[in-house]
């Protein structure tokens, strides 16, 4: 009985010393990320057409889409890429004057979270939580200022 005491002590007292350098210690507490986000503004310029604004590396990064973007799978709309634009734009709507650039009428078509999933030269993936545009979302640079934009297929256990 006494023997089977010590050993019990020993282990305690091992597991106790452990304690300090153990899982507690190891605990990071990671800064909230601020969430970027997305804007599709509804122009109505000399041509109607829609301006999808990404929220990357502090500024709105900026594309055309004259027929609209996508809401389905399946569907490849060209986007044109065109200047970027300063973060407080995101809210921006109201009318901006003739004869200046861009002249006509401005609404938020949608806007809400995006994240940005991968990037390489050629490719943008993202996933947009808007209440139009919801899901995981591709631009596709092929030429000059010319992307395509299309909406992933959902895959099975693909959130
Ligand atoms: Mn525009």
């Amino acid at each position: 009985m006494e023997k089977t005491r010590d050993r019990i002590g020993e282990d305690t007292g091992r597991r106790d010393s452990s304690k300090t350098s153990g899982p507690e210690g190891r605990i990071k507490i990671q800064p909230k990320q601020a969430k970027t986000r997305f804007v599709v503004h509804e122009h109505h310029a000399r041509h109607l057409h829609w301006d999808l604004r990404l929220e990357i590396e502090g500024v709105l990064k900026s594309w055309a889409v004259p027929k609209g973007p996508p809401t389905e799978p399946g569907v490849r709309r060209l986007a044109v890429q065109t200047e970027d634009h300063p973060l407080d734009y995101i809210d921006f709507e109201g009318v901006i004057p003739e004869r200046q650039y861009g002249a006509g009428t401005v609404k938020v078509w949608d806007t809400g979270p995006f994240e940005l999933l991968g990037q390489d030269g050629r490719e943008l993936k993202f996933h947009l939580q808007g209440r139009r545009l919801r899901g995981t979302y591709y631009l596709l640079h092929f030429k000059e200022k010319n992307w395509l934009f299309f909406k992933g297929k959902k895959l099975e256990g693909e959130r």
